[in-house]
């Protein structure tokens, strides 16, 4: 069935791919970094896209955010500074929020304008942004990371486009040694890191990449996110020391956030690795 007028198309070249959501669309601007396109789409509400790549739905953004930022939450031992890096939809900022023992929690995000379309059409996403622990920077998360304080932070979560335009450099030894000099000695990064079925390869990479930088450790996460390539996703975690990673997994605590897919299950599922995988990583 050929599908065109009255349909969203994701259609991806290098992995003869394709994702569709019947759709119309709502709003359309090009921004100085990126062209951000809201739809209405019949079974997933509305949908937000950026350069033609789907980022966010009413429907399943609870599995990405509560996936790229309560497993790492849960597995440093005390974040009390965390810094987002991209997320300018403000979904993984009101995760982080939930957490009491934050003390701050900073978004770095290049493009004002996602931020602001999402308090529009996303309002759900943002309900957290006034909260005093909460600053919203715009600028460059990769000239930011080098201006840090050094040891400043416990967590870094790096919630961005996929590595091109101005994401590539996020994805990169050179981008992590200034993220390891900002952390703090028991720190940790999480950062996502696409399909582990389409990316593996690139997953490979980053964390060749992470280690070469400095890194003591490095953990893959996995979970489904519907509308992303494969409807299934990564995170890479980092730490800087080894041995630092802790699970932190109280029941009631747990409970008191309010998640919809994250419990401690999930947790320990999502750090299960299939055998694939588990090889490549290991190689
Ligand atoms: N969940 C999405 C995904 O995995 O496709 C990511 C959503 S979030 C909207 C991604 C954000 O990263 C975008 O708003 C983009 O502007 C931002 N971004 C890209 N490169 C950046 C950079 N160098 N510094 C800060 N933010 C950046």
């Amino acid at each position: 069935m050929a599908l065109d007028r009255g349909w969203f198309t994701e259609a991806i070249d290098a992995t003869g791919t394709a994702f569709s959501l019947k759709a119309e669309k709502l709003h359309e601007e090009q921004t100085p970094y990126q062209k951000i396109e809201i739809w209405k789409t019949e079974t997933f509400g509305t949908l937000m896209t950026i350069d033609g790549c789907t980022m966010v739905s009413t429907r399943d953004n609870f599995l990405y955010h509560e996936m790229m930022s309560h497993p790492a939450l849960n597995t440093h031992p005390a974040p009390k500074n965390v810094v987002i890096v991209g997320g300018g939809d403000c979904g993984t900022l009101r995760e982080v929020l939930k957490h009491p023992e934050v003390q701050s929690a900073t978004q770095v995000e290049i493009d004002e304008r996602v931020t602001r379309l999402s308090e529009q059409y996303f309002p759900e996403l943002c309900d957290r942004n006034d909260d005093p622990r909460a600053t919203l920077f715009f600028g460059d998360g990769i000239q930011w990371m080098k201006d840090a304080k050094p040891g400043s932070i416990d967590l870094i979560i790096i919630d961005s486009t996929d590595p091109v335009g101005p994401a590539e450099g996020l994805f990169g030894k050179k981008f992590y040694l200034d993220c390891i000099r900002a952390l703090a000695d028991d720190g940790m990064l999480v950062q996502q890191s696409e399909s582990p079925l389409l990316h593996l390869d690139l997953i490979r990479e980053m964390h060749a990449a992470m280690r070469e930088a400095g890194f003591a450790e490095t953990r893959l996460l996995h979970f489904p996110q519907v509308i992303y390539p494969s409807g299934w996703w990564s995170g890479s975690l980092a730490f800087k020391r080894a041995g630092s990673s802790v699970e932190r997994l109280e029941e009631s605590a747990i409970a008191a956030l309010g998640t919809q897919f994250y419990n401690a299950d999930t947790h320990r599922a999502a750090f299960a690795l299939p055998t694939y995988v588990r090889k490549a990583l290991a190689s």
